[in-house]
């Protein structure tokens, strides 16, 4: 017979009310139109500073041309993992092109930039290895440390300095692998790659870099941080991701035709999960093109997060290190973040409170994502209110 009172998942609802009482309790808001620049969510349009479709595709009618079109060829489910029946033509062509754009040999496409990190590093690590890995690196990156059952050394956020002693001391394990974000993904600055990549080589280590905000924003081509810091030759992994500026969804590795090989027979989240529909890959060469043809829209957009930067400052605002679209307002407090958005939230703009465990306890946040899509008049209405709530 069974028990009534044997409730074995109680404690989700004790550990939710905590989460509740301490201001970090999480919850969804359904977004009832596109993912534009105005945001409707219920019968609310909200100026939305809470997207990363920095290049303003994700609504482009171009890339739902592309994804009908694909569609209406060859259906929409990929039906089994790209190992097995789920390669299809337009994957391959849209590897082709991101090796185009990155400039590499080859192009590996992932469901998820999640999933191409996490399945990357525990590819290129494994027990007997060391994975470096700087604090304030995204989860994805870290789950992959742990995945690899490597060891894993955290260096203090972008410190070089300290990477290089914790490396000195590693120099019996097998292999070393320095895993950074480009663009840091809350605090909106860049890892200092040019002093990474000497690190890396002063110590015989693997450089693999994550450019999922920087992709289609930094370096002349677009192709991020480590063109910005024209230090690509030195990276030897390339992560981007093709659903924050491409506006569509699925990650990449580019490297080498080695790499790329070695992926596809040992990065499990690639071996062991269907492929996404052709269709978004569709949409992302769509996207690709539209990156190469139309460099104005990251030239404006990172002239615009420059202006932005200086105002929000002269204001008295906490901008910490930003040196790009993502723009954090430094609160601390993770009630006090809530409180902010909330008010901005009333005043009819969109500004997410980001708070532990994404980013680390007294670092709550509210972070602008600024797009192309912002007009002057939605940049203004946000500086007037924060300007009267800092008052
Ligand atoms: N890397 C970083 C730095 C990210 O911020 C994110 C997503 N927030 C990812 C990787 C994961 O990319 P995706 O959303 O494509 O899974």
């Amino acid at each position: 017979m069974m028990n009534s009172t044997h409730r074995p998942l109680a404690w989700i609802d004790r550990e939710l009310a905590a989460l509740e009482g301490q201001g970090l309790r999480r919850r969804r808001t359904v977004r009832t139109g596109p993912q534009t620049a105005s945001l409707v969510i219920g019968d609310r349009a909200l100026v939305n500073f809470g997207s990363n479709d920095y290049l303003a595709l994700a609504g482009d009618p171009r890339l739902a041309a592309a994804v009908a079109e694909s569609t209406r060829r060859q259906g929409w489910g990929s039906g089994a993992s790209p190992l097995i029946t789920g390669y299809a033509q337009a994957h391959q062509r849209l590897e082709q092109r991101l090796a185009e754009f990155e400039a590499t040999e080859a192009a590996l496409l992932f469901s998820s930039g999640f999933a191409a990190n996490a399945g990357t590093i525990a590819a290129l690590a494994g027990p007997g290895d060391v994975v470096f890995t700087d604090r304030k690196n995204h989860a994805s990156l870290l789950d992959g440390c742990r995945l690899s059952r490597a060891d894993v050394r955290v260096y203090p956020h972008g410190d070089p300095q300290r990477l290089d002693e914790l490396l000195a001391r590693s120099a019996d394990k097998r292999r070393r692998l320095i895993v950074t974000d480009g663009l840091f993904s809350m605090d909106g600055d860049l890892a200092p790659l040019g002093d990474l990549v000497d690190v890396a080589r002063r110590h015989d280590a693997m450089l693999m870099v994550d450019e999922a905000h920087a992709t289609g924003v930094f370096g002349s081509c677009g192709r991020g941080v480590a063109e910005e810091l024209g230090v690509e030759d030195h990276v030897d992994v390339r992560v981007g991701t093709l659903s924050k500026a491409l506006g569509s969804v699925g990650g990449f590795v580019a490297g080498s035709r080695s790499l790329v090989e070695w992926l596809v027979n040992r990065a499990r989240p690639y071996v062991f999960s269907t492929a996404t529909p052709a269709a978004a890959s569709a949409a992302a060469v769509a996207a690709l093109e539209i990156v190469q043809r139309e460099p104005q829209r990251r030239e404006a957009l990172l002239a615009r997060a420059r202006s932005l930067r200086s105002e929000l400052t002269a204001q008295g605002w906490d901008v910490g290190n930003s040196q790009s679209q993502i723009i954090p307002l430094m609160v601390g407090e993770p009630k006090q973040a809530v409180a902010l958005s909330g008010a901005l939230h009333h005043r009819g703009l969109f500004v997410p409170a980001i708070r532990p465990p994404t980013v680390p306890q007294d670092e709550a946040c509210l972070r602008i994502s600024l797009t192309a899509g912002h007009t002057d008049a939605m940049i203004a209405a946000l500086l007037d209110a924060l300007h009267d709530l800092r008052g």
